[in-house]
Parts: C-alpha cells; sequence; structure tokens
C-alpha cells in the first residue's frame, strides 16, 4: 500500500520534501497510484462502491478522472432509516455501517442499545471504528466511518507544523509550550468534536492545558432528537416521543447554554491569571471567537493573550451577519496580525489552511474534483474550474475516500501567487440548495446513484 497516502507524514518528513511545493505532475502521480490501490483493495469489500464500479464499467484506475464516477454523493452518510434511530435498531445501524468499513464489527454486531450514545461508546471502545457525526443541526446525522487508524494518522499530522505561512520553511513540529482555548464542548462525536480530542491529547502536558469553553461532553442523542424535531415541524407531523434519557441530555444542554456567559467569564480569568507565560492557541468559529475577544476587551485585556499566540477559525458565520467590526476586536484581544482560517468538512480527514493570498490549499493527498452543477459531469481538472467540489480522500485506508459535498467552490490547479503548487479553493465558497428542484448528483449517473443507496440500505428499512 502506498507509503505516501498510507502516513503523509513519514514520507514527507522523512524525505524532507515540502507538502506544498511539490511539483504538481508528481502529485499527481503519486495520487494515481494510491487512488488504484485503495480501489483495488475496497471494490469488493465497500456495498455502493462496487455497484458503482458495475454501473461504469470501472475495473481499474487508469486516470485520476475515473474515480468521478465512484464518488459517492455526501447524502450517502445519511441514507440509512431515519426510524432506525428513533427505534434504537442498532443492531440494523450497525450492519448498515459494516457495508461502509473494512473495519471489523464483529463486536458489536446484533447487539442493542439504550442510546445512540451508548452505541456509539460501544463502536469507539470495541472495534477499530471512530465514527463521526456531522456537526451541524440538521435533519439527519450523517455517519461517516472513519477509522481509528486514520483518526491516529490525522492526529500525528496535526502535530506538524507544515508550512508557516509567509514562508516557504521546511516542516518543523508545532510549538509544545502552547496551551489551547477551545471555544465549544470539550468533546464529542461530530468531526469537529473528535478533532477537539485530538487538539487535547496534543496540548495537554505537564506544562500546558487544554481548555475548552463548555467543559462536557455534547449529546449525540440529544442533536439527533432537534433533528427530528424540525424535520417534524417541516412535515407538519407531532414531534418524537421525549423519553427520560433525551430529556436529562435536553436539561443539560439548556444548563450548558445559560451558563455560557458566566463560562466566558470563568476561561477568561484562566487565561489572565494562569496561562501568561506561554503563547495560547484560541480556536473556534468566528462568531464566538468574536464574543470571547469582547468580552475580554471590556474587563481590559487588549491584548488578552500572551506574545506568539495564535487564533484560528473556520467555518463562517453560518448564514448570520458578521458584527461590524468582528475581524480587529479579535485581533485586538489575541494581539495578533494574522487570523488563520481553515475550510473543511466532516467527510474529509484534513482541513485546508488559507495561505498568504487567502486560498485554501489542498493537500497533496487529497485529490479535488469539480462538477458541473445540474449535469454533473467533470469539468476539466486544469486551470480554474467553479462547481460542485468533490474530494477524495487517500488517507482512507478502511472506508471509500470519494465524496461529493454540497459546496460550491472554485478550485484552481495553477500555482498560487504565494508560490505554493498544490491546488487551491479560492473565492467565497456557497452550500448548494437542497430539497425539491435541487441538481441532481454529481459524478455517478442519477441510476448508479440510486442504485448504490439501495444496495448500501437493502433488507435494513
Ligand atoms: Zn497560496
Amino acid at each position: 500500500m502506498a507509503y505516501f497516502a498510507d502516513d503523509p507524514v513519514r514520507f514527507f518528513v522523512d524525505n524532507s520534501l515540502f507538502v506544498h511545493h511539490m511539483p504538481i505532475e508528481q502529485q499527481q502521480a503519486l495520487q494515481l497510484e494510491a487512488v488504484g490501490q485503495r480501489f483495488g483493495a475496497m471494490r469488493d469489500a465497500i456495498v455502493p462502491l462496487a455497484v458503482l464500479a458495475d454501473a461504469a464499467g470501472v475495473r481499474e484506475i487508469g486516470r485520476l478522472e475515473d474515480v468521478a464516477a465512484l464518488m459517492f454523493p455526501h447524502q450517502l452518510f445519511k441514507s440509512y432509516s431515519y426510524r432506525l434511530f428513533d427505534e434504537l435498531g442498532f443492531p440494523a445501524l450497525t450492519e448498515w455501517l459494516s457495508r461502509l468499513t473494512l473495519v471489523d464489527l464483529a463486536a458489536v454486531k446484533g447487539r442493542r442499545f439504550g442510546a445512540i450514545g451508548r452505541w456509539l461508546d460501544a463502536l469507539d471502545a470495541e472495534t477499530g471504528l471512530a465514527l463521526l457525526t456531522s456537526s451541524g443541526t440538521t435533519e439527519a446525522l450523517s455517519l461517516i466511518p472513519r477509522g481509528k487508524r486514520e483518526s491516529e494518522l490525522l492526529r500525528q499530522r496535526s502535530l506538524v507544523e507544515w508550512q508557516s505561512p509567509g514562508a516557504p520553511a521546511p516542516v518543523r513540529a508545532i510549538d509544545h509550550r502552547a496551551s489551547m482555548l477551545w471555544l465549544s464542548y470539550a468533546d464529542g462525536r461530530s468531526g469537529m468534536l473528535r478533532s477537539a480530542a485530538m487538539l487535547r491529547e496534543n496540548y495537554t502536558t505537564p506544562t500546558t492545558r487544554f481548555l475548552p469553553l463548555l467543559p462536557m461532553r455534547a449529546s449525540t442523542d440529544w442533536q439527533h432528537y432537534i433533528g427530528r424535531v424540525m424535520a417534524a415541524e417541516r412535515l407538519g407531523v407531532p414531534p418524537p416521543r421525549l423519553t427520560p434519557y433525551i430529556q436529562a441530555r435536553q436539561e443539560e444542554a439548556v444548563a450548558a447554554q445559560a451558563s455560557y456567559d458566566e463560562r466566558i467569564r470563568a476561561v477568561l480569568e484562566i487565561v489572565r491569571d494562569e496561562l501568561q507565560d506561554a503563547p495560547v492557541h484560541m480556536a473556534g468559529g468566528p462568531l464566538l471567537l468574536h464574543q470571547v475577544a469582547t468580552a475580554g476587551l471590556r474587563i481590559g485585556m487588549a491584548p488578552g493573550l500572551p506574545p506568539g499566540s495564535r487564533i484560528s477559525t473556520g467555518g463562517g458565520t453560518k448564514g448570520l451577519a458578521a458584527p461590524d467590526g468582528m475581524i480587529g476586536a479579535i485581533k485586538r484581544f489575541g494581539g495578533v496580525d494574522t487570523i488563520y482560517e481553515a475550510y473543511g468538512m466532516t467527510e474529509i480527514g484534513d482541513a485546508f489552511g488559507s495561505c498568504e493570498q487567502g486560498c485554501f490549499h489542498i493537500w497533496p493527498w487529497i485529490v479535488p474534483l469539480v462538477f458541473v452543477e445540474g449535469s454533473g459531469a467533470l469539468l476539466p481538472r486544469r486551470g480554474r474550474q467553479a462547481g460542485r467540489a468533490g474530494f477524495f480522500d487517500l488517507t482512507a485506508q478502511t472506508y471509500w475516500g470519494g465524496v461529493v459535498t454540497a459546496d460550491l467552490v472554485t478550485v484552481s490547479w495553477g500555482r498560487c501567487p504565494c508560490g505554493r503548487t498544490t491546488p487551491q479553493v479560492v473565492g467565497p465558497i456557497a452550500r448548494a440548495a437542497s430539497g425539491p428542484g435541487a441538481a441532481g448528483p454529481a459524478g455517478p449517473s442519477r441510476a448508479a446513484t440510486a442504485a448504490a443507496l439501495e444496495a448500501l440500505n437493502r433488507g435494513l428499512v
């Protein structure tokens, strides 16, 4: 199996190759070899992949473009019957997952659980899966079958500072003196909160701290329940039953929300009184960064973070208007000139960091594909192309890494003005329309996509 995609840290660090400065032809040759190996290992084991490959007549990957017909729509990860969660149908849900992963789920197969959280606990404790759920509040949870192996390699990648913005420097380790101020729940099963666990492991040492804004685990059962209430409202039907377990999770969530301002004050006091000797890495969505910065500035913390600190963000304002002076206030509080921004999604392991030109650079182990919104045809993989974004994450070793996202983007394959050679997502990122009238699938045909979803869910509804 390809060394390059199996373990990019070993490949790039050991070879002293600069991740973002490899000639694009060389990147694509490595990608083609890796994608062929992934396809060979998974073709017959991943149920919907076999259906797509048969439908498109793909027997082997001769060109990177061949993978377009094998991409999973992002909706595939929530194509299970939602009733299965309402009815605690975990044997069927485990079977559904097993059709998407090479990881052996025998330890959990056939077993019943009293709550989604209990099922996830068992998968975590007794199998090689580190299942991810979607982060946002949507009507249905996506279930991304990431393995512990991929999660651990991702954690190791997060320990490496691949390229400082502004300097085409070789790889170097992150600042291990830094503490982490994380503006979210401490823990959870969404992609974002799994990354919190990863950061907690990286940043918690005898001399540093991981400081979350909400020091508890986010409840997946509660997140699912909220989604079902939203769906019931849309359909004009009664909301699902509130079980005593979910009611208890609801009370915890309400209490956490009510304590927000108090918790912000407490966290700021810890930063001011205990964390001024070494840099602090503060990360969170822009609106929360602004809320914390404003609270800090109000009590005279300007700057509130020690020298050398860093602020990073991602995810945008989720359709809400940015408050006036938001960026200025965050920078003033942090005492920083730059706010690092990243673009990512749960289905793909690594987020893409932005360069000095504001472009999000795509890692060499992730293959971007852009599709015409509407027809679903693949656009040429050169120049600058706008359309529906698809990515193939070559580091996925236990599940199929190709997914067409809900995002409308522009990708440039040309060398960025910053000097880096990796392709970039440039300009604004929009969310594709969903629901009635939305565009058809991109990559595989409508018929092939329907057949793949049918095979994945066969006998489980
Ligand atoms: Zn750039």
